[in-house]
């Protein structure tokens, strides 16, 4: 018997590293399509030393025989990011519109993946893999050529959102079709899969139009040089940032390559056509500072970013001063608030005015709000409901609101779940293993496997390593050596070095060993290891992780 299946790998637990499988066929010969491929950004705290994670699509990867495309609906990175990344495990082709295929062209060739894997495709052209039929449908979002999936199967139509708002006077494209939508009602959605990043907003998200006014009152009543920030990849808001400043009678400088390429990327796809003339970093130093704007990036505190390096007074090229203004035309992401308001106070110790979306109407959020959403489901009349771009509670609000604008029932789908659609009534009929990959310096290592968690221990609590060095019968050649790092070394609590008590105590601890034990070389080193961390706690109150080498001459 064949069946509809769903099962994301990510971005149904989490705001981020967006991968969602659709699957058709009989349970033992499933086919399978990929709905993006995106990355997440750790918080620092949980996996120190890693910027980008993916998630674990061991899954898929095992069956790759069986993946017969992947869809990529935008070019966020949640969306996009790891396409260049993991495709190596998929090889599997690549569908995207125009714009998007411009980023994810770059992201290939980063990882040596031949552009002849990707497909470049129309918005409202079906793509015909498998016995899937997949349609690009244009949807309004923060980042041009945003689609929707309409997915046709022979068990009926899935509709999945991607990330979008509704916006009636976007800056790029169309308004959202909404005859296209009650058409697709009339011929019967059987699921939608829906963005449920603002399900706790009430209301509407706004036009881009609506920030204008007040980002131009912001900069016409600024004094001095004033940097803004918004998101790299917020093409709209670049070039409503850039005519705001424009208008004011103040140059343009991009600072920040990633802007850069975002502004070649739109232009070179002819999709922004009318971007106001910029100027290099270089030409700016003969410009009056009454006359200068920078776009910059590090929006949400990324230490390494534009932003930061300016409130540090480290760029560069960019040199803010007392009585010079930041603008910040954006939203903090939950997780980044500490970093965002560092920034805010390295700022304000120099003098330099902070404005954002607290103080004056300068940004407008990409994703639908409730009413937004009601009007979607309106729309569609979809059967089923299944909730995902989201963090667990914004699935389960979802779930719970869905009802409510028409849904017959809705289904909370975390990572791993598999939700058979179709025939019958939905259900859950299998879990997967997901997980995270974290890329860490050059590998892509599993989250859970022990790597990052023994760093972050390392981290809390510092590293004892203990060299040892025995005859065939155990005794000690010479005395033990003991190096700390990251403990305090000395105190009025202890005599001595904190080194050099641990060594005794390792020393002790073998002479107690009786003569079979200390002929075992497992027996002596949990001892070693013992008596070096028991002896660190009595001093200083921590147990540092501890290595132990261990030498036997004979
Ligand atoms: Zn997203
Ligand atoms: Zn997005």
């Amino acid at each position: 018997m064949s069946a509809l299946v769903y099962l994301p790998l990510g971005g149904a637990d989490e705001i981020g590293m967006n991968m969602y499988l659709y699957g058709y066929g009989p349970r033992d010969n499933r086919r399978w399509i990929m709905v993006d491929c995106g990355i997440g950004f750790p918080d620092a705290a949980h996996a120190p030393g890693v910027e980008i994670m993916t998630p674990d699509p061991a899954f898929i990867a095992a069956e790759s025989d069986r993946l017969d495309g992947i869809f990529i609906t935008h070019a966020h990175e949640d969306h996009i990011g790891a396409v260049g990344r993991l495709w190596g495990r998929f090889k599997a082709p690549i569908y995207c519109t125009k714009f998007p295929a411009a980023i994810a062209r770059r992201k290939l060739d980063e990882f040596g993946v031949s552009p002849k894997n990707l497909n470049v495709v129309d918005q409202n052209t079906p793509v015909k893999v498998g016995d899937f039929s997949v349609s690009f449908f244009p949807m309004t979002h923060s980042i041009p050529e945003t689609s929707a999936l309409v997915i046709d199967t022979p068990l009926g139509r899935i509709f999945h959102t991607a990330d979008f708002k509704i916006d009636d006077s976007p800056a790029f494209g169309d308004p959202m079709d909404r005859d296209a939508m009650r058409k697709m009602a009339e011929e019967g959605v059987l699921a939608i899969a829906c963005d449920s990043t603002n399900v706790f907003e009430p209301g509407f998200a706004g036009t881009e139009d609506t920030i204008k006014q007040p980002l131009r009152d912001v900069i016409a009543g600024s004094k001095g040089k004033v940097a803004a920030t918004t998101f790299a990849s917020n093409v709209a808001r670049l070039k409503t940032l850039a005519e705001a400043a424009r208008d004011s009678g103040r140059a343009v400088v991009v600072a920040g390559r990633a802007m850069q390429r975002m502004i070649e990327a739109a232009v070179q796809t002819g999709i922004m056509t009318d971007f106001p003339e910029t100027i290099t970093e270089d030409e700016a130093r003969d410009i009056p500072d009454d006359h200068l704007f920078y776009l910059v990036t590090g929006s949400q505190g990324e230490s390494r970013a534009a932003m930061a390096r300016i409130a540090g007074d480290s760029h560069p090229s960019v040199h803010l001063k007392a009585g010079d203004t930041a603008i910040f035309s954006s939203k903090t992401i939950p997780g980044n608030e500490t970093e965002v308001s560092r920034i805010y106070n390295l700022l304000a110790e120099r003098g330099i005015r902070v404005v954002d979306d607290s103080m004056a109407d300068i940004h407008v959020s990409g994703h639908a709000p409730r009413g937004e959403l009601e009007e979607v489901y309106s729309l569609l009349k979809p059967k089923y409901a299944i909730p995902m771009h989201g963090e667990r509670r914004h699935l389960h609000e979802h779930a719970v609101m869905a009802p409510s604008w028409g849904a017959e029932a809705a289904f909370v789908v975390p990572n791993g779940s598999m939700l058979q659609i179709a025939p019958g009534e939905p259900k859950i009929v299998d879990d997967v293993d997901t997980g995270r990959l974290y890329a860490d310096g050059n590998q892509l290592i599993g989250a859970m496997d022990g790597v990052v968690r023994s760093r972050r221990k390392m981290g809390m609590n510092g590293h004892i390593a203990v060299s040892v060095i025995l005859d065939d019968n155990g005794d000690l050649v010479v005395e033990s050596d003991a190096r700390v790092t990251g403990a305090p070394e000395e105190s009025k609590d202890w005599t001595g070095e904190i080194e050099g008590v641990i060594a005794e105590a390792v020393d002790g601890a073998i002479e107690k060993l009786k003569a079979k034990d200390r002929r075992d070389d497992d027996k002596v080193e949990e001892a070693i290891r013992r008596a070096a961390r028991s002896t660190a706690s009595r001093l200083w109150g921590k147990k540092p992780e501890t290595v132990v080498m261990l030498t036997r001459l004979d």
